[in-house]
């Protein structure tokens, strides 16, 4: 193939600029592609694109192995408590809401907040966490196993968190345009994307090269998608690693390893609902390791 052709024809689907780098390859299955950085909005995507097919084989390849259900389950529960505790502050009520984990593993968060009055509903590719969930979470039917694209339900929600998801979805526009005809009409609606890795690591080559991501997003990026497709900004949050399930078993004292890992650099958080929003600037630094944003339905 011919590199400069690729160079050349790469345009970013955000912001249309054709001034883009190339950062570095990106396998999917037996074929090739490379990782283009746009020099305008910062977006980070794969050109030329792998087919839906191929992704998902390597989804599902990538899942096969048979996890010990309790102990991600417990690992899955102890990362959440700060999410939920976010939500929390935003001053979000759960009672009776109906609120959907995209993505929701073997339904820790799903779980924490169905103690505090939520209505939840999780969707999950994986069987075996689905299934897993579907026992942990009141009310039949309510964990659809498959991928959020193919999900369908009349039910209108509240809230909507993907931890860890939306830097995988091929086609985050149509992901977005359906996440708005899913949520409620009304001012407190609330969409949670968390998760999302810095890209400084990825382009510092920190990130294992295999780990594959359809898109990586800064604060410039996910900002302008955000806006671009009707939602507005209400706040940003940066977060170090999730908590190592394996540094959690091997220490003694687990609170300290709770806090270490979730401090939080920039929590200027109000009430969303009620206050005026600051978006907080962003930060160059290597151990941020996730941005979470969080915004509503204009
Ligand atoms: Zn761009």
């Amino acid at each position: 193939m011919n590199n400069l052709n690729i160079v050349k024809s790469a345009s970013c689907f955000l912001c249309g600029s054709i001034n883009n780098k190339r950062i570095r390859q990106v396998q999917c299955g037996e074929k090739i592609s490379y990782y283009f950085k746009c020099e305008n909005c910062g977006l980070i995507f794969i050109y030329p694109k792998f087919s839906s097919e191929d992704v998902k084989k390597l989804y599902s390849v990538s899942l096969s192995d048979k996890p010990h259900m309790k102990r991600v389950f417990i690992s899955d529960v102890i990362n959440s408590v700060p999410r939920v505790s976010l939500i929390k502050y935003l001053g979000f009520n759960f009672q009776n809401k109906n609120c959907l984990d995209v993505g929701c593993a073997t339904g820790g968060l799903l779980y924490l907040i169905q103690n505090k009055g939520a209505e939840c509903y999780g969707i999950e590719p994986f069987k075996p966490f689905s299934t897993f969930t579907s026992k942990k979470i009141k009310g039949k039917s309510r964990i659809y196993n498959g991928f959020f694209e193919d999900f369908e339900s009349n039910v209108k929600f509240d809230l909507i968190t993907m931890f860890g998801v939306f830097q995988y979805f091929e086609e985050p526009e149509l992901v977005l345009e359906k996440i708005k005809q899913m949520l409620n009409k009304n001012k407190k609606n609330c969409l949670i994307i968390g998760g999302v890795p810095n890209p400084i690591n990825f382009e510092n080559k920190k990130t294992p090269s295999k780990t594959y991501r359809s898109f990586l997003y800064n604060k410039s990026s996910l900002l302008k998608l955000l806006g671009k497709n009707g939602f507005e900004i209400k706040a940003i949050y940066y977060s170090k690693s999730d908590v190592n399930p394996d540094e959690l078993l091997n220490k003694f004292n687990i609170l300290s390893v709770l806090l270490k890992n979730t401090y939080s650099y920039f929590f200027n958080l109000n009430n969303i609902w009620n206050e005026e929003f600051k978006i907080v600037e962003d930060q160059n630094k290597e151990d941020i390791e996730y941005i979470t944003i969080i915004c509503t339905v204009k």
